[in-house]
């Protein structure tokens, strides 16, 4: 299994100069080394020349680690500007604009502890700089199996990107199918003996960022006369919403991939597209585009692989617009899926999970010999994954853990 690659970010204030002016330096030859690759037509690594390396070096006193991490930067953004041009929608050549640094391992050492950052500026020199370190950041740094991997450091933020070797998925017993909805994910839970309607709620999400817009509308109009006010208020407004989205979608996936591990189930999901901006209102586009569910489906991603849990992804086309009883494909289709071939009649977004799984099923040999019962997915109580009432406030944060794969039953 490939390992899993993950981030820890700290904030960052009061740099020691020497460490900001080796960003400065940083980001200057990210630039020229954007320029040099675009007009020498240089793709890789290997065919930037010796002596562009050694003027950088010496032009902007850093040793040959951070040339090199600046120019893998700026071989990504020419290639990048690149593909633009092939597209016909490039813009000016990409230039960074603030001080950042990017490194190897090599390069830089951070304490668990003390949460004290040692860089190393050119050969043999070092400087070091405090950052505060969380219960989390202190138990993943003093975790044996973590290997960190790079730095980057903004005026921001300092972030670690770290590698875990994840464990061979087990072969699945049962499947978890789940389509993506905007207030819930909604499918089934099979077995070979058993085939149920599942659903996992999170109506609270969109309560969040419904307050937040809302709040944030009221303070972009109450403090339109200062620009400088207003753009921090609504930064800070605009991270108490991430903040709070994220925490409430991190118990939902630990939830989630912990009821997978017990049932031994594989999970289902569909593959995300982008959400697609043209010919929609403008209501709707923001409605879309501050969804989080590209991290949702991050999240139970990257868990599933840390905890061993088998995923499949299918492509949604027309899942929600199919028959799972007789195959026929709706022109359109309301909050209910009605069927005009056999009459078989749904919920919608029920509908496209047993489409999802049914999909699955047909792709995957290991999964022939679960239950596919129509008649049982029809029914009208719905098992929730997730209890959803402990989080129904969109005020209350989060207090206490949620007990890990408890399956209620209750009624949708
Ligand atoms: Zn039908």
């Amino acid at each position: 299994m490939p390992p899993v690659v993950l981030s820890l970010t700290f904030p960052v204030a009061d740099l020691p100069p020497p460490v900001r002016s080796v960003m400065a330096e940083f980001r200057l030859m990210v630039n020229r080394g954007i320029r040099f690759a675009l007009e020498e037509n240089k793709t890789a690594r290997g065919s930037i020349p010796p002596s562009f390396r050694q003027t950088l070096m010496r032009e902007h006193r850093v040793n040959s680690t951070h040339v090199a991490a600046a120019l893998e930067v700026a071989l990504t953004c020419a290639k990048g500007h690149r593909r633009l041009l092939r597209k016909g929608r490039a813009g000016h050549v990409p230039y960074c604009r603030r001080p950042f640094l990017k490194t190897s391992k090599s390069s830089f050492h951070i304490d668990p502890d003390t949460g004290k950052v040692r860089l190393s500026l050119r050969n043999g020199e070092w400087v070091s700089f405090f950052v505060p370190v969380s219960q989390h950041a202190r138990r993943t740094l003093l975790d044996p199996k973590v290997r960190l991997k790079a730095l980057t450091l903004t005026e921001r933020k300092l972030s670690l990107a770290y590698e875990v070797d994840a464990p061979e998925p087990y072969v699945p017993e049962a499947a978890i199918a789940l389509d993506t909805n905007e207030r819930s994910l909604d499918g089934v839970l099979a077995t070979p003996s058993s085939c149920e309607p599942v659903v996992v709620p999170f109506p609270e999400v969109k309560r969040v960022q419904q307050t937040h817009f809302e709040r944030r509308r009221r303070l972009g109009r109450k403090k339109a006369h200062d620009r400088r006010v207003k753009r921090r208020l609504l930064g800070r407004e605009g991270k108490r919403e991430h903040d709070r989205v994220n925490s409430r979608l991190h118990m939902l996936t630990n939830t989630l991939v912990a009821t997978a591990r017990e049932n031994r189930a594989v999970l289902v999901l569909e593959d995300l597209k982008p959400p697609q901006g043209g010919g929609r209102g403008r209501r709707q586009r923001r409605g879309l585009s501050s969804w989080p569910q590209g991290e949702l489906h991050r999240q139970i991603r990257y868990k599933s692989a840390l905890h061993g849990v088998p995923l499949i992804t299918v492509n949604p086309r027309y899942t929600s617009k199919t028959c799972p009883r007789c195959g026929v494909r709706a022109e359109r289709v309301g909050k209910v899926f009605d069927c005009a071939g056999c009459g078989w009649s749904l919920d919608r977004q029920r509908n496209a999970g047993i489409n999802i799984y049914a999909t699955a099923r047909r792709e995957t040999a290991e999964l022939g010999g679960l239950r596919f019962d129509l008649d049982a997915l029809a029914k009208d109580v719905v098992i929730p994954l997730y209890p959803a009432g402990s989080a129904a406030r969109a005020r209350e944060e989060r207090t206490v853990r949620e007990p890990k794969g408890t399956v209620g039953r209750g009624t949708s």
